[in-house]
């Protein structure tokens, strides 16, 4: 009777469903891969600024993560409360679940309520629901102030914030109403992806100029006064809004906060090349971990390093499963598409590990633009 291991994946996003089904593909066929997650409905991010123009219905961009119990995955639907790696458990929904390997990739929480007055006040397209609801108020607005803030550091994908902010001043421009709408940006960042470097920064802010989008940088939202639809900022300054659009402030979930792999700041610490964690056989991918780049800056959070993160840890894993040598290591490569509006996007890759960063743009085309479509249909294919 062959020895039965088993490997469990915590979060059912991007980093985990990539390290889930690779896990079911590489590691020996007795091995049990267990995916606990909390909501099986998953829906993929970087189609969340298309619900908010209205380009794609929720439904379109989500899928049923029980499909993957026909894979061979243990899905378990269930909220992880604890993660015990001395005992090698984690407690989800009640139970305990022990394991021989743990892949943490529970994301980053979002958390409108750090701000005073923001949550309730602000529409957001960072989570699928909250897109159509602005989508939908977007369909009732004639014209006014926008103001779309980033409300503090770190938050996923450095793109999300400018794409939303040019695709909202094309839908204006193309429903007729630009002339009778004002679009702001507020960021704490110095300039627009400050890690891609200061060229890259200069092109972004180059194209909300062109745009007209007023664009304020070193501003941190503390607080949303909603009895005078103002945003005000740690400086003092005020933002006024007709429609406020936020990107809420990030935190590492609660349960890794508590968890013996959290680092100073409550996100998870792991190896830049292996991921894995000082815990033996724990391993953190994705959005929950922070990983300091040669000059202090954090790797960005974004689905394509936990999608690369969960190859790298699902091959060594399985590789350890098999006796044999993964040593397969995450090298720091990304790539992204930013949308410019106007059916275009801009696409930016390099080396985020090296020292200095080569990041590099390519300028907007339609055909990077249908490049975004195809890697969504892709994707959506590939991985449930
Ligand atoms: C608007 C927007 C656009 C984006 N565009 C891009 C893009 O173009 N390119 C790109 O690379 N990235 C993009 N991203 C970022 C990308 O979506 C994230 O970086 C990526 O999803 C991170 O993957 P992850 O697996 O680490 O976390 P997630 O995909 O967030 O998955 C974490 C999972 O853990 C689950 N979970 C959390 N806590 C618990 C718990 N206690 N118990 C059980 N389950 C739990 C959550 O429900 C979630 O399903 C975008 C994000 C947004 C919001």
């Amino acid at each position: 009777m062959p020895d039965t291991q088993t490997v469990v994946v915590l979060g059912g996003g991007i980093g985990g469903v990539v390290a889930a089904r690779r896990l079911r593909a590489l590691a020996p066929p007795q091995t049990r891969v267990v995916l606990v997650e909390r909501s099986l409905r998953q829906s993929y991010p970087p189609s969340y600024t298309w619900v908010m123009t209205g380009e794609r219905r929720p439904d379109a961009i989500t899928r049923d993560l029980a499909r993957l119990r026909r894979k061979g995955i243990e899905v378990v639907e269930a909220a992880v409360d604890a993660i015990d790696v001395d005992a090698r458990t984690v407690s989800a929904g009640g139970a305990e679940i022990a394991y021989d390997h743990l892949v943490v990739a529970l994301g980053a929480e979002l958390a409108p309520e750090a701000v005073p007055g923001l949550a309730g006040e602000a529409f957001t397209y960072y989570q699928a629901d909250e897109a159509d609801r602005l989508h939908r108020a977007l369909d009732g607005f004639t014209g006014g102030r926008v103001a779309l803030v980033i409300s503090s550091l770190p938050y996923k994908c450095p793109a999300a914030p400018y794409e939303g902010a040019m695709l909202l001043e094309s839908l204006f421009r193309r429903r007729g109403i630009r002339a009778r709408v004002e679009i702001s940006l507020s960021t704490p960042e110095p300039q627009p992806l400050p890690v891609a470097g200061p060229a890259l920064g200069a092109a972004v802010t180059a194209m909300l100029e062109r745009k007209g989008i007023a664009y304020h940088t070193k501003r941190k939202t503390v607080e949303v006064d909603a009895a005078a639809h103002e945003v005000v900022f740690e400086d003092g300054a005020r933002e006024p809004y007709d429609l406020l659009v936020a990107v809420p402030p990030h935190r590492p979930p609660a349960v890794v906060r508590a968890s013996a792999i959290a680092g100073d700041t409550g996100w998870a610490k792991v190896d830049a090349r292996t991921l894995a964690t000082a815990k033996e056989h724990v391993y953190a991918i994705g959005d929950v971990t922070a990983i300091p780049l040669f000059d202090g800056l954090p790797l960005p959070k974004a689905g394509v390093f936990a999608h690369h993160e969960a190859e790298v840890v699902a091959g060594n894993i399985a590789a350890d499963l098999r006796g044999t040598t993964g040593g397969r290591g995450f090298d720091g490569h990304g790539f992204c598409f930013l949308e410019t509006g106007d059916g275009r996007a801009a696409s930016a890759r390099g080396d985020f590990y090296a020292s200095p960063r080569d990041i590099h743009m390519q300028k907007p085309s339609r055909l990077w633009r249908l490049g975004k479509a195809a890697f969504e249909r892709w994707w959506l294919y590939r991985w449930y």
